[in-house]
């Protein structure tokens, strides 16, 4: 029996052309393109069903519908296949692939999104290669969870952040190895993936709809600043802080402004806005200061992965109390001190 893979494609510059006025994605192109790709028709290769998104999308215009969109998509083929590929846009590729472990509880056949820098239809493009790679990783390996495929590396989904702008290695996972490694060979480092989960999957929730946020902090920043991002309806803020995790405990006004929104119930998680390394509020006095207001700490998560979460947590359903608890344990490899 031939692997079958199902593409989920959703819109991004892999599929884009130049009408004139930039990239844009273009209905039935890419589809037609992949018609005539002898190479898809190699042996080698799974069967493969693609089903274009209306409308496709630039990445920048995703909001969490378009995440549940996908999950459901997924969920609703998920017996008649062997693995999933979602093609994407890269602006915003990171935030999909972070919130659908997520959606997606119980996953145990691969989901792959990748992309390119350079559309398919260009003579010179990282199209090809990630559209082939990604397809087969999806066919032949038993990979449990939600990864993203780039510039000959595999990574999990919800550790990834777009590096580079222009570059064909555009992702990566600073506080997590690659899954995968592809040179001559196609190489995957099975010791670093999360087990099977012996389960079905679940449907995914009916919404994903919190009010929530995240805030860069920057030198400087105001009390008056921090309380207007923090006003109802906001349930949940993603505080991106210096270091591991501090912020300044010279201004009382910014401090009793966090404390006061922790009281009527905003959910607010600590990440670093470093790259590498993980959020540890004890470590100084400005962090320990975010602790006595009831901040969280989001430990070595991406803010990406912390924004999906908490987005998921609160939309279905856990109390205050429940979503800071579970934003500070590993739900789906996101976290891992
Ligand atoms: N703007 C494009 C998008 O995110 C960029 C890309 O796909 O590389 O859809």
């Amino acid at each position: 029996m031939p692997k079958r893979v199902y593409i989920a494609y959703t819109g991004g510059t892999i599929g884009m052309v130049n009408a004139g006025d930039g990239y844009a994605p273009a209905p039935g192109f890419l589809e037609q393109r992949l018609r005539e790709m002898p190479e898809l028709r190699d042996a080698a290769m799974p069967e493969i069903v693609l089903h274009e998104y209306t409308p496709l999308l630039d990445s920048s215009n995703m909001t969490p519908r378009e995440w549940l969109a996908i999950a459901r998509d997924i969920f609703e083929n998920y017996a008649a296949f062997d693995g999933f590929v979602v093609l994407h846009g890269t602006d915003t590729m990171a935030y999909t692939a972070s919130a659908l472990p997520f959606l997606l509880q119980g996953l145990n056949k691969p989901v792959i999104l990748t992309g390119s820098q350079i559309p398919l239809v260009e003579l010179r493009n990282d199209a090809r290669e990630n559209l082939i790679t990604a397809l087969l990783l999806a066919a032949n390996y038993a990979i449990p969870e939600v990864c993203l495929y780039f510039g000959a590396k595999l990574f999990r989904g919800c550790r990834t952040v777009k590096v580079n702008a222009q570059g064909f290695d555009a992702f990566d996972s600073p506080n997590y190895p690659p899954l995968g490694d592809v040179g001559i060979d196609i190489q995957v480092n099975w010791n670093l993936l999360r087990a099977a989960t012996g389960e079905n999957l679940s449907a995914p929730p009916r919404e994903l709809n919190a009010t929530v946020a995240s805030l860069r902090l920057f030198p400087g920043i105001s009390a008056e600043f921090l309380r207007n991002v923090l006003k109802p309806p906001l349930q949940g803020l993603v505080l991106e802080a210096y270091g591991t995790g501090n912020a300044p405990n010279h201004n009382q006004e910014l401090l009793d402004a966090l404390a006061e929104a922790t009281a009527r119930g905003v959910v607010i998680v600590d990440c670093t806005q470093c790259l590498r390394g993980a959020v540890k509020l004890n470590a100084y006095a400005t962090g320990a200061a975010l602790l006595d207001v009831g901040v969280v700490s989001g430990a070595d998560m991406t803010p990406i992965a912390a924004l999906t979460k908490l987005n998921y947590l609160i939309s279905t359903g856990h109390s205050f109390q429940e979503t800071r608890e579970l934003m500070q344990r590993d739900l789906c490899g996101e976290i891992s001190v």
